[in-house]
């Protein structure tokens, strides 16, 4: 028997989506090792948390009143303080850009075994399975972690969101942080995502990649939305380049999108993109790649090159 430790994640006074996911995570894994589910919340109006993390399978919530945002030292000394009290059998984070800067100290700092971007859990006599992908999504592998403690980061939106009000006892968990080892802290913020575009309102989005090749080029997916009355999104490296704004990145570090159509346009289909379309309707993706994988997740696949494609498509949609 042993208990698991999820740390859920907050951003400015809201609790993220994934959080929800990883208690539905937490609980099955809490369940299948005969222990209990503690829940940790670091930071921010943690009394205001507690009241939307008392969901059914939580058993415990602690709530920890140091600092209003995410900072890399206070977490890795506070869930390193928080996993020597409670001792658990698995330390639980979503795979998100915080956790990746603060489980892996951990880890290393309680000797953990780290399995990252999980899409699955069980266990099977004591031994931890965790499913993760390799080789950019080409290979599925079930890693049997037999070392204790251990760390699991899971990936967002591969478990469903944790509901049903429960009665948890919530504790808290006194820690100060060593204040002389903070080496860094967020002096203010520059809004990000500022377009004046919402992506995730459009009911017919079309998500353009690397594939476009040149910023000239991106006429002719202009030309396809003008005749199909589409919004644009991006996926992130054209966003680097500074040919979008930020709002209109989709995916992990961008926005969720919903659309009644995504069509996907010389995207590969990295998980960090479709972690922020699998709430389409309909996706529909042109790829000269017949083994990309956004095919995986598409519903309609043109294998073929967009430069023919899209004028031919703009075309079509201007006859009818
Ligand atoms: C922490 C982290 C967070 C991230 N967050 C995001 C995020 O929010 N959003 C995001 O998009 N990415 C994100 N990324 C980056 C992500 O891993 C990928 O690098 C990115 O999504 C790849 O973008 P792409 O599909 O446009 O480019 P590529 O992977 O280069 O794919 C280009 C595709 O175009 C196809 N192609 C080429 N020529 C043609 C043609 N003529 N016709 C048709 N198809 C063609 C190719 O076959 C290929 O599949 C993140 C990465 C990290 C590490």
């Amino acid at each position: 028997m042993s208990d698991v430790l999820a740390v859920v994640e907050h951003r400015r006074g809201e609790l993220r989506p994934v959080s929800f996911e990883l208690l539905t995570a937490g609980r099955d894994l809490a369940a299948a090792m005969d222990g209990e589910l503690h829940v940790a919340v670091i930071g921010g109006p943690v009394d205001r948390y507690v009241d939307r993390l008392n969901r059914a399978g939580v058993d415990v919530i602690h709530t920890v009143d140091n600092g209003a945002e995410f900072n890399h030292d206070v977490y890795v000394q506070t869930v390193d303080a928080l996993c020597q009290t409670l001792e658990p059998g698995v330390l639980l984070t979503p795979h998100t850009v915080n956790a990746l800067d603060y489980v892996p100290a951990v880890a290393i700092d309680r000797e953990m075994a780290l399995v990252t971007d999980v899409l699955e859990l069980s266990v099977e006599d004591d031994t931890l399975l965790a499913t993760r992908e390799f080789y950019e999504s080409k290979v599925t592998a079930s890693m049997a972690v037999e070392d204790t403690p251990r760390a699991v980061t899971i990936r967002p939106g591969e478990w469903p969101a944790a509901e049903g009000i429960a009665e948890t006892e919530v504790r808290f968990f006194e820690f100060e942080p060593d204040d002389e080892s903070i080496k860094s802290h967020v002096e203010g913020y520059e809004e990000a995502g500022s377009s004046e575009v919402d992506v995730t309102a459009a009911d017919f989005l079309i998500g353009v990649g690397r594939g476009i090749g040149e910023v000239e080029n991106l006429a002719l997916i202009e030309d396809l939305a003008e005749a199909g009355d589409a919004t644009i999104a991006a996926s992130r490296p054209l966003v680097d380049k500074g040919w979008f704004e930020t709002g209109r990145q989709v995916g992990q570090s961008g926005k969720t999108v919903s659309p009644d159509v995504y069509l996907a346009i010389g995207i590969s289909g990295a998980v960090q993109h479709v972690a922020g379309i699998k709430g389409a309707d309909t996706i529909v993706a042109i790829n000269t790649d017949p083994h990309a994988p956004i095919f995986d997740i598409a519903d309609q696949a043109i294998v073929g090159d967009l430069f023919e494609i899209v004028p031919a498509l703009t075309e079509q949609v201007h006859t009818q």
